[in-house]
């Protein structure tokens, strides 16, 4: 898509409509179950003098103001941590705009943009049960609404959605891999009828690994069946300044981009928290049964691809 003809007819197109109802009433529910389950929305910020490391390559967005080097946030995780330094507050949410410049080989994965939006949910002194609870009764949630709500939308997409049955299955990522080898997640996500949980990954240095059992790591992802792939990543958080310091080495992290970040978690305040990120255009993607990301996005930014608007 790289003429104002093909951006204007891709915005035009008959479908772009439906997805865009399926969008607002899983949006709706979304919200719904936030407030009704007291998880407080805050407002996004997209620039940051710090922001997710991330664990995989990609190229640094990032402009100068005032003397002031800021990134454009490639997720909120560190600043969600910090909103709930709020003593009042235990539970939030944001709407959190992501930039990540991926690289052009991930055009055609389907599921990859260079711009999307997370729902990114932090949860303060509670478990990764906990969690998992809220999101398997979120999902549940959404599916029931949007169901109910899109029902022209989804007959003339030709999309049959099944009601996932809930707590969702959850699998250890070693007993996949043993089962399926290194392309498990896509096995399994092929596999499944109901979105699922797979925990235990080894990635960036805010996930929290075992003390006891080092090298098991307290974090998990979510998939949507039917091979559309990773929904929703997040984990227990590392709130201890050794911990945080000793795991940024071992990832080769640069320290110094992180030096206030550090300079709280030396003084023992980040807070204790479990979270995670549900990718908004992934999970239209699923509801909808697109093909490719691009056809959920009115303005798709496909990694490698030029933007017309
Ligand atoms: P992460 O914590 O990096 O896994 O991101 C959280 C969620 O955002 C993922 O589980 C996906 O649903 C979504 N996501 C991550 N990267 C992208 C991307 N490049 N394009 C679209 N959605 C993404
Ligand atoms: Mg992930």
């Amino acid at each position: 898509m790289t003429t104002v003809q093909d951006a204007l007819s891709h915005i035009a197109a008959e479908d772009m409509r439906h997805i865009m109802r399926v969008q607002s009433a899983a949006l709706k529910a979304i919200h719904d179950y936030m407030y009704s389950n007291g998880v407080l929305q805050s407002m996004p910020v997209i620039l940051s003098p710090m922001t997710d490391p991330l664990n995989h390559p990609h190229f640094d967005a990032n402009v100068e103001y005032y003397g002031q080097r800021l990134q454009l946030t490639k997720s909120m995780i560190l600043q969600k941590q910090l909103s709930l330094f709020n003593g009042g507050m235990d539970k939030v949410y944001f709407m959190s705009p992501n930039v990540r410049l991926e690289e052009a080989r991930l055009r055609d994965t389907g599921r990859h943009l260079f711009e999307f939006t997370q729902v990114d949910i932090e949860l303060k002194d509670r478990t990764k049960k906990d969690f998992m609870q809220l999101v398997d009764g979120m999902l549940a949630y959404i599916y029931e609404f949007v169901v109910r709500e899109c029902l022209d939308e989804l007959k003339a997409l030709g999309r049959e959605l099944k009601l996932p049955t809930v707590p969702l299955k959850v699998y250890e990522s070693e007993e996949l891999k043993d089962r399926y080898g290194e392309q498990f997640e896509t096995i399994a996500s092929e596999k499944a009828e109901d979105p699922f949980w797979i925990t235990n990954f080894r990635r960036e240095f805010y996930d929290r690994e075992d003390k006891e059992r080092r090298g098991y790591f307290h974090n998990y992802d979510v998939f949507w069946p039917e091979g559309y792939g990773e929904a929703l990543s997040g984990g227990e958080r590392e709130y201890e300044h050794d911990e945080i310091i000793r795991k940024m080495k071992e990832r080769s992290t640069d320290i110094g981009a992180y030096a206030t970040y550090l300079s709280v978690s030396e003084k023992g305040l980040i807070p204790r928290t479990v979270g995670g990120g549900l990718g908004v255009e992934r999970m239209v993607r699923y509801l909808t049964g697109q093909r490719h990301i691009r056809d959920v996005t009115m303005f798709p930014r496909v990694p490698g691809e030029k933007v017309v608007f």
